[in-house]
């Protein structure tokens, strides 16, 4: 039985609320081979209905963001620079204005080097919709994490075949679209082999280079507004 501290619910033996005597006010949550459950009794009228993901919000109040959400996570051994992103976007765009076809990029870490690195392989066959290509046999200091691809002037999403190439190659998959606006759209899925999730952009890049902005704009950001004649009621 798990019952996390301050939680209204806890796990509960799936053929017991059947036989429970006792008034339950507390709703429970029943894992069966069916699915899971809320049972909740009240006035000696008990209930049973498929669980929603906000019973298991309530199950762990202090989840993090990504559970709250129902997205997967992933703990890389560090984030990928910001920069192999804003590559791997000019990359997609230059091959869709001169070939009008999808690519690909393989994303590995080196375990020596401590870094990550793209690298181009081997198109086997693209086109608009499709980009197939062959996966080299990876050196022994090196883990393949996963692959970046475009979907040319299409938004980023995960296709049914892009999930299935997922499913063959567990970790991070990156699907970038529209890229030749000035804001391509990117969709990020992982792969743990058996099932493909979405998970967060924050979980797998690093956050862009700040860039600089106008001392003036920070000075009123924290300047005392509080005298300003409109605040006070006058006309300015
Ligand atoms: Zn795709």
């Amino acid at each position: 039985m798990l019952k996390p501290p301050d939680s209204p619910y806890a796990l509960s033996d799936p053929e017991a609320w059947r036989h429970e005597e006792a008034p339950l006010y507390a709703p429970r949550i029943v894992v069966t081979p069916a699915g899971v459950f809320v049972v909740k009794r009240e006035d000696w009228i008990t209930s049973c209905r498929p669980a929603r993901l906000a019973d298991f919000a309530r199950l762990y109040p202090g989840a993090q963001k990504q559970y709250r959400l129902g997205w997967g996570g992933f703990q890389l051994p560090a984030r990928v620079p910001w920069s192999m992103l804003a590559q791997a976007v000019s990359f997609f765009r230059i091959v869709w204005q001169k070939k009008k076809r999808e690519d690909v990029l393989l994303l590995y870490y080196d375990t020596v080097e401590k870094q990550y690195i793209l690298e181009h392989p081997p198109v086997l066959s693209a086109d608009q919709h499709h980009v197939q290509y062959d996966v080299p046999a990876t050196s022994s200091t090196r883990i393949r994490m996963g692959s970046l691809h475009s979907h040319g002037q299409e938004h980023a999403y995960h296709s049914y075949q892009d999930k299935q190439d997922d499913l063959a190659s567990p970790g991070v998959h990156i699907t970038i679209g529209d890229v030749e606006a000035c804001l391509p759209t990117i969709a990020c899925y992982g792969s743990d082999g058996d099932a493909c999730f979405q998970v967060s952009p924050a979980d797998i890049f690093e956050f862009p280079e700040a860039v600089s902005v106008p001392k003036e704009w920070l000075a009123d950001v924290s300047a005392d507004r509080s005298a300003h004649p409109r605040l006070k009621g006058e006309r300015l």
